[in-house]
């Protein structure tokens, strides 16, 4: 049952971006707005690629009711995999050490097939797609965007969801009278580099899930040869619907592609069926940046900033569920507001706050930075005492909403802090206990 608007309903929604995010807002809100312009960069072949290399996308249940409220979710679910979730494979001291971390009744989804199923959604409510567009400006104070072939687009909301290069993030800032450009910046984290593999002989046997299919393995300090050269492997194993193996390698920024390329064969090279075709699979790989967005603010009078384009990309699969969790609190607050301007004022402050966090927090997570409140939360949540982290586990407490979300993890931070503090104090005392009699 679709909920029922307080609100009149509006003008013009323009979208810019139609990823998974897009499409979900366009969706969502369609029945709010006389009419909807989602604006795509991308030409409609590229756009609607079935298959490619995927990391386990993992929806939390805010993410699933937004999904079926738009209508999506039946035709999502018809191709899955099952999924365990991570093993976590790193050397310490010269010893392998394999750390699993397990969740039952779990599925995995891959992007393509998202995009698949949003795109026939958008095809069957009419909801007008443009290929190939090229945004030329915004004009935040009249709400106007130009694009080059459809010409002055006057708009009631706009939302710019197209990814972590966002042009519309771009525009805001430079149109934003608090903020300068250099506040809404990117920093370089990692480069990465994806393929794919048949899961088959040794691969299949090494990276596979066995009768089921579904495990993400991820090799720190892989490579003990090169302990200098940052070279991380992440493998998944996933029906898509074909059985096979993504490889994500993640690399720091002064190693060239070349360099990679040798430390891949030396890395895979023991498990392939042969050269060719690790080779074949490299050269229909490509390469990216895992960058990290700062944005003060993700609001400019009608324009809001939603998905990767508000918050960032990095690697752990949190991020495509993130966004879509984003759609369904704005769209919370969107019914609730009987003014769009109270709907984005509140949004910014609320969960844009949230999010902001989050940034920081996949930003100490890329750094490595967080292993101790992760080890110590893990710990404290095996006692009983919390919650566990906003990672890809975390994410299926029932009552998964952005914001309580982040604010229990807050709390959890300081609890656990005080408690590991708590918890040595008592060992002292007890080792002082012990040697004192
Ligand atoms: C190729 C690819 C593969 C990915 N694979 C995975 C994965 O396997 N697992 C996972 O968890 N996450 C994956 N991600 C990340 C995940 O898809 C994103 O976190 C999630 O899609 C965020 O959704 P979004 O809609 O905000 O942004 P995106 O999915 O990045 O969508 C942005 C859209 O905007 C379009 N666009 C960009 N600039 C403009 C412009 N100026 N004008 C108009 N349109 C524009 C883009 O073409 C794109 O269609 C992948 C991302 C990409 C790009």
């Amino acid at each position: 049952m679709m909920e029922q608007s307080k609100k009149k309903e509006l003008g013009h929604l323009v979208i810019i971006g139609s990823g998974p995010v897009g499409m979900t807002a366009a969706l969502i809100l369609k029945k709010h707005f006389k009419h909807v312009t989602l604006l795509e960069r991308q030409s409609k072949n590229n756009f609607l690629k079935k298959y490619g290399f995927t990391f386990p996308i993992v929806f939390s249940p805010a993410s699933i009711d937004i999904l079926k409220k738009i209508g999506a979710w039946d035709a999502i679910m018809a191709e899955r995999s099952e999924f365990f979730g991570v093993v976590l494979h790193k050397r310490i001291l010269g010893m392998d050490i394999a750390l699993k971390s397990y969740e039952e009744g779990v599925y995995s989804h891959w992007r393509n097939h998202i995009i698949s199923c949003l795109y026939e959604r958008i095809v069957e409510e009419k909801i007008e797609i443009h290929f190939n567009a090229r945004v030329k400006d915004i004009d935040f104070q009249r709400s106007v965007c130009q694009e080059e072939t459809l010409g002055d687009l006057s708009f009631d909301l706009l939302l710019g969801t197209d990814g972590i290069n966002s042009q519309t993030r771009k525009l805001l800032a430079k149109a934003h009278p608090t903020y300068s450009e250099e506040d809404f910046s990117l920093t370089h984290l990692d480069n990465w580099y994806a393929y794919r593999l048949p899961a088959e002989g040794g691969m299949g046997e090494k990276f596979g899930g066995g009768n089921k299919f579904y495990a993400s393995n991820v090799y720190v300090d892989n490579l003990a040869e090169f302990p200098a050269e940052k070279f991380r492997v992440v493998t998944t194993s996933m029906k898509q619907p074909m059985e096979e193996i993504s490889v994500l390698v993640k690399y720091g920024p002064s190693l060239e592609l070349n360099r990679v390329m040798q430390l891949n064969e030396i890395f895979f090279g023991k498990y392939v069926n042969s050269q060719q075709e690790l080779e074949r699979g490299w050269e229909t790989g490509y390469a990216g940046k895992f960058e990290q967005v700062h944005a003060p603010t993700f609001t400019l009078n009608n324009v809001l900033l939603l998905g990767d384009s508000a918050h960032g990309f990095e690697s752990t699969g949190d991020l495509i569920n993130f966004g879509l969790a984003s759609v369904a609190s704005f769209y919370q607050l969107f019914t609730k507001n009987e003014s769009l301007d109270k709907t984005l004022k509140e949004y910014d402050e609320t969960i844009g706050e949230s999010l902001r966090f989050y940034a920081q927090f996949s930003l100490r997570r890329s750094m490595e930075k967080i292993g101790f409140e992760i080890a110590a939360i893990e710990f404290f949540a095996k006692l009983g005492l919390m919650k566990r982290h906003p990672s890809l586990f975390g994410i299926f407490a029932d009552d998964f909403e952005i914001q309580n979300y982040i604010g229990s993890y807050k709390r959890n931070l300081r609890i656990s802090k005080l408690l590991a503090i708590v918890l040595a104090l008592s060992l002292i005392f007890l080792v002082g206990i012990i040697l004192f009699n």
